[in-house]
């Protein structure tokens, strides 16, 4: 159990004073689940609403309440399970996880500990250099907490209920990670997953999808060393961040001849840095035991087989598809599935185009631009209607591809149709051998010397052909300038 079986790769490995190192993470992911209501009460879940509205009796802990299961929630955990390729549990039990703190009014926090209702799946990972199969420990459902608001002046706390008794997944990952480029794709990969099941949005800027890295370093070949766990790191860049400082701080530790303190730590995303927070609790600290309040959860006759039935395409089949489907290579099959959205805009164009032409105009040129501008594939100023009238009227010869990317330009900051475009702003490609032969005799009548070296020197060509495209605005037909131009140039 302690010795891992995928060996240390060199290229992996850190280098200390006296050894290269290599890193060991395992995650603990906290996923807000997508649902209207809390996990045991019907109270809104809402963001953004004013602290303390959204709280029910149940949520306040007012004495006497009881929670009652909310069905949702548990779809969505099994739905969740599923997309792991995980093990679900027909029963599960709920427990209650006892620590104090002002923002848990119970005094307790209802977990699952001994019978979660997911046990072991996992996340396949493409890194450069191969596939990695990242096991899952296991999937619990969870209730999150309130949160803690302290004012500096005058000195106030302040309690908002408004998160507790929100329904959480903690998804726990084998500590199968050996570097933070491997952490950073799990959690992306997992947020991918989360997004296509639709169970939870995975926005990490709102605190629905957060992270506790667990971070131990060895010599290649050694059994696991001491792990620190950095609590709560809400981005994928701060993940990479705190994996490569806490790993140097360790490794600097263990050199000068100290041992590492299993604890519990924070990252400062200010300074780049960890720094301790608490010694780690054992699990006996929380005195955990069922809730007596709740049955344990027995899943309905037929229900995983009906979740199962209904689950959607997800990115690894999609990216299978894709490949098969359309010809794309595996890295454009890649960028495309990352988000269902833009996997849905690319098969609306590519239905009845060519694929790879399509992959190109979406990842190039689009992607490009939204990224360039801050926009989603969901607000795109240019339509997937708009793009495909815009590849059909290169693939038919209308423009050539160097108008089509003005056209785009104009589509983007006008909007409009683009076949009306070409025809209203006279963008046509000029396929008319007569006007593209005058503008080729007067390329050839000014430049006569250039003419002359270009007899015995074809790869001149290029030049010529620019010379063309140039005079004729770029609308003459590329193949028929430079066919023209060979015959009058005498090249073969
Ligand atoms: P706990 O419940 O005490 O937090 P777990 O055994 O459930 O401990 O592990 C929690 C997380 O720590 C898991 O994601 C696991 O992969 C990771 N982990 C366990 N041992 C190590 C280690 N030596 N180095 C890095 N991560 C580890
Ligand atoms: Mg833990």
């Amino acid at each position: 159990m302690n010795m891992h079986v995928r060996p240390a790769d060199p290229k992996k490995l850190i280098k200390g004073a006296t050894a290269d190192w290599e890193i060991v993470i395992g995650m603990e992911i906290h996923a807000q689940v997508t649902s209207e209501a809390k996990l045991f009460s019907g109270a809104s879940t809402e963001f953004g609403r004013p602290p303390n509205s959204n709280v029910s009796l149940v949520d306040a802990a007012m004495p006497g309440m009881l929670p009652v299961i909310n069905e949702e929630c548990v779809r969505q955990a099994v739905r969740t399970g599923l997309g792991l390729k995980a093990e679900i549990h027909p029963r599960s039990v709920f427990d209650r996880k006892n620590y104090f703190y002002p923002d848990l009014p119970q005094g307790y926090q209802i977990s699952q500990y001994k019978s979660p209702i997911v046990g072991e799946g996992e996340v396949v990972l493409d890194m450069p250099d191969g596939q990695i199969k990242v096991g899952i420990e296991r999937l619990h459902l969870e209730q999150d907490a309130g949160k803690s608001i302290h004012d500096q002046d005058p000195r106030n706390s302040f309690v908002d209920l408004n998160r507790s008794g929100v329904a959480l997944m903690e998804i726990v990952s084998k500590p199968d990670l050996r570097s933070s480029d491997e952490a950073r794709a799990f959690v992306t990969k997992l947020r991918t997953i989360l997004r296509y099941l639709g169970t939870c949005d995975g926005d990490m800027e709102k605190g629905n999808l957060r992270a506790d890295v667990n971070v131990s370093v060895r010599k290649p070949g050694e059994p696991f060393g001491t792990r620190c766990e950095i609590k709560n790191v809400n981005s994928i860049r701060f993940i990479g961040q705190a994996i490569e400082y806490e790993a140097r701080r360790q490794i600097g530790i263990i050199e000068d001849g100290g041992t590492i303190d299993q604890e519990t730590r924070l990252f400062d995303p200010g300074k780049g840095e960890t720094r301790s927070m608490r010694s780690k609790e054992e699990a006996h600290d929380y005195r955990y035991f069922p809730d007596p309040d709740l049955l344990p959860l027995d899943l309905p006759e037929g229900l995983i087989e009906e979740l199962e039935a209904a689950l959607p395409e997800l990115p690894d089949e999609k990216k299978a598809r894709f490949q098969t489907q359309y010809g794309l290579s595996a890295y454009d099959a890649d960028v495309l599935v990352a988000e269902k959205a833009s996997a849905d805009f690319y098969e609306t164009v590519a239905k009845g185009r060519d694929g790879k032409i399509v992959a190109n105009w979406v990842i190039n040129e689009l992607f490009g631009r939204l990224n360039k501008e801050g926009h989603s594939i969901d607000d795109s100023p240019f339509s997937a209607a708009q793009l495909g009238s815009l590849i059909d009227l290169i693939k038919d010869g209308t423009i050539s591809g160097k108008i089509a990317k003005d056209v785009f330009e104009i589509v983007w900051t006008e909007g409009g149709d683009p076949k009306e475009i070409v025809e209203t702003r006279g963008l046509k490609q000029v396929t008319d051998t007569g006007a593209i032969e005058k503008a080729v005799d007067e390329i050839i009548a000014t430049n006569p010397e250039k003419a002359e070296q270009a007899k015995g020197k074809p790869g001149m060509l290029g030049w010529f052909v620019g010379q063309v495209m140039k005079s004729t605005g770029g609308k003459a037909n590329p193949q028929a300038v430079s066919d023209l131009l060979k015959a009058k140039l005498g090249i073969d």
